[in-house]
Formats: C-alpha cells, sequence, structure tokens
C-alpha cells in the first residue's frame, strides 16, 4: 500500500527534522493486539517516553483506544500521566525509590514492590495517611534481574504479612527469552515457577486480582502466558524484530517515522574525500546531498558508509561518517534533487523502506534502541492519519 506522508505540519523548530507519530497506526496496534488476546486486559507499556514516540500523546490515545492499565519504569512517569489527565491504573514497573512513598499515595500509582524494605517504607507512609495501598509483587521466575524468586516466596511473605496498610493486588513476572523459539522451553518453566507462585500466594490466602506476564513476543508466542492480563510495548509501537521472522500478526505497523529535508547539494568530482576522518572516496563524479541529522538527535553514527535514507521515492547511501549534526549521501543516482527535497530517514515510500529495526540491525542493536534514542532535539509530531 502505497504511504503518502501529509506536508510536514509545523513544528516548533525551524530545522525541518522532525518525528511523525502516527496515532491511528498506534491505537490500529493496540486494537490488533486486543483482537488476539480476547477478553484478557491489555496494560499497555509506555515507559522510557512511550520508547522515544511521546509518553503523553501516545497514552492519551491508547486510552481513548481502551487501554485497561499504563506501564511505567519510574514514579516520575506516572507523575507526567496524571498530570497530562490520564486516569486509569498506571502500573510503576521499575519499583519506587526511597522518597517516593508520599507522591505514589498522591498520585494514584501502583508500585511493583521488589523488596521488603521498599514494601516496609510504603507502608509507613500509607498508615500515617490511614490509607490502603494496592502493591503488585514482582516474581523473579528466570530474568535474573529483579524481583522475589519463587523459592523465596514464602519468606516473602511472612516478612511483609504485618504490613496492614499494604494489599498485594497483582502479581507478575517477566521473561528473559520469549521471541527465542530456542528458548522456548525456558519461557515454559517461567510460566510454571510463575503459576507455582501463584498457587503460595493463594496458599497464603491472598489472591492477586492482576497475574500478568506477557511481554509483547509472550503473548504472541505463548498464549499460556497471558494470564488475565498482558504488557505490550515493543508491538504497540509496530517494531518489526519482537519475533522471529513471518511470526508478526499482520496489521501491526511503524509508529514513528523520521523526516528532514536536504541542507546543501553538490557535484564532487571523483578521487574526493568526504567527512571526518576520510573515510569515504568518491569513486566517480558525484550528487552529493547533506542532510541536517546527526548522532545528537540519535541518528546513529554506526550508520556511517553503511545505512541509506530515501529521497524521491529511492534509496541515497549514506556516505561518510554520521557526524553530530550533520549526514551526507550520495544522489548521484537519483535524479534531479534539489535543497529542500523531503529525505525520509526512517520510514516508508513507493521506493521502499528503511525502518527501526533495520536501522537497529546495521548498528548491532535492536528497534527498542533507535527509537529510544531519538533525541528530545527532534519535534514529535503527532498526526491522527493513516
Ligand atoms: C518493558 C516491559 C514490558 C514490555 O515489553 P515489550 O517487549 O516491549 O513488549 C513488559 N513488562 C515489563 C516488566 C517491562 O519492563
Amino acid at each position: 500500500m502505497p504511504v503518502i506522508y501529509p506536508e510536514l505540519p509545523p513544528s516548533p523548530n525551524i530545522r525541518p527534522t522532525i518525528a511523525l507519530i502516527d496515532l491511528a497506526r498506534l491505537t490500529q496496534n493496540l486494537r490488533t493486539i486486543k483482537s488476539l488476546v480476547g477478553d484478557t486486559m491489555v496494560m499497555v507499556i509506555v515507559k522510557a517516553n512511550a520508547y522515544g514516540h511521546g509518553a503523553v500523546e501516545c497514552s492519551k490515545a491508547l486510552e481513548t483506544a481502551g487501554a485497561d492499565w499504563f506501564g511505567v519504569a519510574m514514579v516520575e512517569e506516572g507523575i507526567e500521566l496524571r498530570h497530562s489527565g490520564i486516569s486509569k491504573p498506571i502500573l510503576c514497573l521499575g519499583g519506587i525509590w526511597p522518597g517516593d512513598e508520599n507522591r505514589v499515595l498522591k498520585y494514584g500509582i501502583t508500585p511493583v514492590i521488589l523488596t521488603k524494605e521498599t514494601a516496609e517504607n510504603l507502608n509507613r507512609t500509607a498508615a500515617e495517611q490511614q490509607r490502603i495501598v494496592d502493591i503488585h509483587i514482582k516474581l523473579d521466575t528466570g530474568m535474573g534481574r529483579v524481583g522475589v524468586p519463587v523459592s523465596g516466596l514464602p519468606a516473602f511473605i511472612e516478612s511483609i504479612r504485618h504490613l496492614k496498610n499494604l494489599r498485594i493486588d497483582g502479581v507478575m513476572t517477566h521473561f528473559a527469552a520469549a521471541n527465542d523459539p530456542v528458548e522456548d522451553a525456558f519461557t515454559a518453566h517461567q510460566i510454571r515457577l510463575f503459576n507455582e507462585g501463584v498457587a503460595v500466594l493463594n496458599a497464603n490466602g491472598i489472591f492477586p486480582t492482576f497475574q500478568d506476564m506477557a511481554n509483547s513476543p509472550a503473548f504472541v508466542r505463548h498464549p499460556d502466558s497471558h494470564g488475565n492480563m498482558i504488557r505490550p510495548g515493543g508491538s504497540l509501537y509496530g517494531f518489526g524484530d519482537i519475533l522471529p521472522a513471518g511470526e508478526m500478526p499482520s496489521g501491526i505497523r511503524p509508529v514513528m517515522s523520521l523526516h528532514t529535508k536536504i541542507a546543501f547539494v553538490k557535484t564532487i568530482l571523483a578521487g574526493n574525500s568526504i567527512g571526518y576522518g576520510r573515510t569515504f572516496v568518491t569513486k566517480r563524479d558525484s550528487v552529493i546531498a547533506t542532510i541536517p541529522v546527526g548522532y545528537n538527535d540519535g541518528f546513529p553514527r554506526c550508520l556511517s558508509n553503511k545505512g541509506s535514507v530515501l529521497i524521491n521515492d529511492l534509496a541515497a547511501p549514506i556516505v561518510g561518517r554520521v557526524s553530530m549534526d550533520w549526514t551526507i549521501v550520495d544522489v548521484t543516482e537519483i535524479p534531479d534533487v534539489n535543497v529542500g527535497d523531503d529525505v525520509i530517514l526512517m520510514g516508508e515510500n513507493d521506493g521502499g523502506s528503511v525502518y527501526a529495526e533495520d536501522i537497529a540491525e546495521l548498528c548491532g542493536t535492536i528497534s527498542y534502541e533507535i527509537t529510544c534514542g531519538i533525541s528530545l532535539r527532534i519535534p514529535r509530531i503527532y498526526i491522527k492519519y493513516s
């Protein structure tokens, strides 16, 4: 399907380098996800500024489209959502820090509890305010990062049982390799351990309302990980590398595209070097265009002499080093290139596509790091078209 981006909408910057965030695709991705999991609740993960897409605007669109919960990494991120009017429950996945207790209560943010100490601190503040606060318990079933190991759960329950101002209303875990078919037995083991953990809670008279495990690859590949809520992040934003090739549900499409315009065009005769370090030397008389984007924008320096951008429906290879504010591309093969022509740095047009996962592959990383890394110097422009 041809994709036509609109005339670049107004931006707070005059420099024409922007990220377009397609909210219609975002909400369509949510609808696709919901259609795959039936009545299971969906906690949309909007930590890290919605993986670089802009937490406030994305969350507003997702709330309207039926998100049940929001997941953030830090209390500050939850407060930002409350200030923007988000009223659905917010889970702080990253636990809380000493000093967070009052604002967790004030803003109605539900913390994941990782340690007895944070539970005690929160209970003290809740008791002072004569309130009962809901918490979710994180079980470590094999990620090995944070959380209560299932083997230590009985002792953990004993150690927090006397904290009368806390109510355990959720239990969750996180998968280490749900995307990887080679690790399916390990994922199955994590699911079994989680269910054991739930049974331990139940045997102690604790019946959490919310039982959730699944990140994006898990809800697609491991239906028995759905519990009664899933926690998709990358799939909401349309990343193509959350799953093995061919397993992406149809209807999931990328939300962010990156755009700029050509700032400078020149002819360079054969045998001349281009950019820092003189890493590229023209083999022929070349038409070279310079575009206003660089690694300070989060356009990765590892694309030097590797990636390409789309200009007038054709791919223009990046030549020389990506620098802090500029990138240089070879447009010799592209007819009639002029200053001011549109450039797609990430996105698609009739001539092809460059997705976050393509950039990531060239840089030895994942799509997540690419969109998270698009710096705040690049304005996010929100559009409701699709
Ligand atoms: C980030 C995160 C998710 C979302 O994972 P995706 O792979 O982006 O879907 C889910 N749960 C927890 C605890 C997370 O930290």
